[in-house]
Formats: structure tokens, sequence, C-alpha cells
């Protein structure tokens, strides 16, 4: 496993295991982008609520690295979905990215008005090319069934809040069977996890900071993660993961952590919310 180790999607496209998400990442977008890419990161996960595509897709472009290298992860707002303007959220994201294409399109949040119906305009989206991918968010068992019910083309990822207080093992067990990836947001909770006692002392022993531990395990979990930072000593970091393995006892203990704990917004009740930045 190293950082561009890829996991094969239900439909054959490849996706990084590993990649660097920018929500909150503001006016530090573009560096962050830019500081990841130099650090070998060749996957960046965006969203049109983030308000920050066209620096993402300024920052990949201003890397050189070929488009085709690199995956790009954005993700379709509610708003669009209530309104019924999902093709047009789609294009003005493209856009702004600069981009023929992203590698992933998702259902942000599963709007109950407009599940089926976004759903089936990410497969319109699949079939002409724009995304070579798409899947799903925020996502518990009963968005995914209503999901499936509807589709012609199986969601090939869901992201959820996963973390050592949130392991999700069930929703992740129920996606696996339905061949539908995990990614992990919030993977470092976000940052609220990192002065857990077994974890310390876990990265202690093995002479690694506890993000890398946190992260470690995620991927030994079969979890694709996107860790958030704007800072490049921390984006070198988190990506420094690749020179050791937990045991399958550390794994355990990293198991054992969970207490349901959301840090984020529950999919349960997210159509309350009213501000999301
Ligand atoms: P995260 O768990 O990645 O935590 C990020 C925070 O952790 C940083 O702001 C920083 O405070 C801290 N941190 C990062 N690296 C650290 C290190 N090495 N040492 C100490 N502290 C460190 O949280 P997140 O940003 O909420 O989630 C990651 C990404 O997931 C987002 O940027 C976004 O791309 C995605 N996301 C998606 C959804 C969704 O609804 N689909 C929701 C939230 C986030």
């Amino acid at each position: 496993m190293n950082l561009t180790t890829a996991k094969k999607l239900n439909n054959g496209v490849m996706m990084p295991i590993f990649g660097l998400g920018v929500y909150k990442s503001g006016d530090e977008t573009y560096d962050a982008v830019r500081a990841a890419l130099d650090a070998g990161y060749r996957h960046i996960d965006t969203a049109a609520l983030y308000k920050n595509e066209d620096a993402v897709g300024a920052a990949i472009k201003d890397s050189k690295i070929p488009r085709e290298e690199i995956f790009v992860t954005t993700k379709l707002w509610n708003d669009d979905m209530a309104a019924g303007t999902q093709h047009e959220a789609f294009e003005r994201s493209l856009k702004l990215l600069d981009m023929d294409y992203v590698d992933l399109y998702l259902i942000h949040w599963p709007v109950s008005s407009a599940l089926e119906s976004s759903w089936r305009v990410l497969e319109e989206i699949y079939r002409a090319g724009g995304a070579r991918a798409i899947g799903v968010s925020n996502c518990h068992m009963q968005h995914l069934m209503r999901v499936m019910a509807a589709a012609e083309i199986v969601p090939a990822v869901n992201q959820i809040e996963c973390h050592p207080y949130l392991n999700q093992k069930a929703l992740r067990t129920f996606c696996n069977n339905l061949s539908i990836e995990v990614t992990a947001w919030s993977p470092l909770g976000r940052g609220r996890v990192l002065e857990d006692a077994v974890i310390e002392s876990i990265a202690a022993r093995r002479g690694k900071t506890p993000a890398q531990v946190v992260l470690r395990w995620e991927l030994q979990e079969n979890i694709i993660v996107i860790p958030k930072s704007v800072h490049k000593e921390r984006i070198i970091e988190n990506a420094d993961i690749f020179d050791f393995e937990l045991t399958p006892e550390e794994i355990q203990s990293m198991n054992e952590l969970n207490r349901n704990q959301h840090f984020g917004t529950n999919p349960d009740n997210f159509e309350d919310k009213k501000d999301w930045n």
C-alpha cells in the first residue's frame, strides 16, 4: 500500500484510497491542494457547498500533473436537489473546476423529496461521460434502500462520517455487501479524537502521531480516507502512514473506541439544518 494505491470501484474505475479534503479550506484551498499534490496525493475531495471548486481546479491545472492522474470528487448540493436544478448544478461545478469530467460525483445529502429523481440525473450524467463514477454521501441504510430501489446503476461509493468514535461498522458492512465502497469524512474526527489515551499510547509505541494511527486504522479497515488540512507539514504527516502496520490487537483496541458519536450532522435529521457554512 502507498499513497497512490487505488481501490477498484464496482464499475472498474480505480479510486485512490487516500485523498485531501477541502471543506472549510477557504482561501487556503489553492495552496493546500498544491502542497498535497507535491506530497504525492492524487485524490482531492471538494463539493459545490465548499465554494472552492475553482481553487481546486486551478491548483490541479497549475501542478502540470496530467488530469487523468488525479481523482477529483465533487458533490451535488441539497438546494439544487430540492429545486430540480441538478443538471445545472453539475455544469456549474464542471465550469468552476474547469474540467470536462469529474471522477466521482456524489449526492451530498439524501434530500428526501428528491432522492430518487436526483439519482436518475446522476445516472444520466454518468452515461453522458460527465462523471467516471457516481455515488452518494450521508446515506444510512434506509436512504440506500431507496436509492437502490430506483437505481439502474448501483452507487460506487457512500461517503459517510467515520472515525474511531463513530466507526460505522454495520453501515460499512451493509455497503460492502452491495459492492459500495465507503469513504470516511472527518476521518480524524475533526481532530477531536487525537487526544484519546488508547490512540496516544499506540502512537507513542509506534513512533507515529495519533493522526497517523487513526488514518492507518481506517485504511486497514478497508475505508477510503480524505483527511483535511491546510498546513503543509500536516498534509505531509497525514500521508506518511505507509511504513507501518497495526497489529490485529491494535486494530481491535481501535475498534473498541466506538461510541456512535457524531461530530458532524447526523443524516437522520439533517433536513432541519439551516446554516451549513
Ligand atoms: P477531519 O477529520 O479531516 O479533520 C480535519 C481537522 O483535523 C483539521 O481542520 C485540523 O484541525 C485537524 N488535523 C488535520 N491533520 C492533523 C494532524 N496531522 N494533527 C493534528 N490535527 C490535524 O475533518 P473534515 O474536514 O470534517 O473531513 C475531511 C473531509 O471530508 C472534508 O474536508 C471534506 O472534503 C469531507 N467532508 C464531507 C462531508 C460530507 O457531508 N460528505 C462532511 C464533512 C467533511
